[in-house]
């Protein structure tokens, strides 16, 4: 009886030790994720970033976005399918220029 004890409080010891370590990793995995957002303008506005202040950045599905406010979060929500393919496109214009 006292080796099932001893079992059960290892397994406790175990799930306590690893619960926030795994969460800790799983974040960090997630931020690296993260692909850089590739343009100097506002998704939504096309506003250059930085101009009407400190820009709006958050990460969608992996992918960093950045808006010139976070006024253009509720237009980017309301269709966000529709920016990432705009932010596709400028990714491939971008693409084909450095070439
Ligand atoms: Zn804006």
């Amino acid at each position: 009886m006292k080796k099932m004890k001893l079992v059960v409080s290892t397994i406790l010891t175990l799930a306590f030790l690893a619960g926030p370590a795994a969460g800790l990793a799983a974040e960090a995995k997630t931020k690296e994720k993260a692909k850089a957002y590739p343009l100097k303008t506002c998704l939504v506005s096309d506003e250059a970033l930085g101009e009407m202040g400190d820009p709006y950045t958050f990460v969608h599905e992996g992918q960093e976005i950045k808006l010139c406010c976070k006024s253009c979060l509720k237009d980017f929500n309301k269709n966000p399918k529709k920016y990432l393919k705009k932010l596709e496109a400028a990714q491939a214009r971008q693409g084909k220029a450095k070439k």
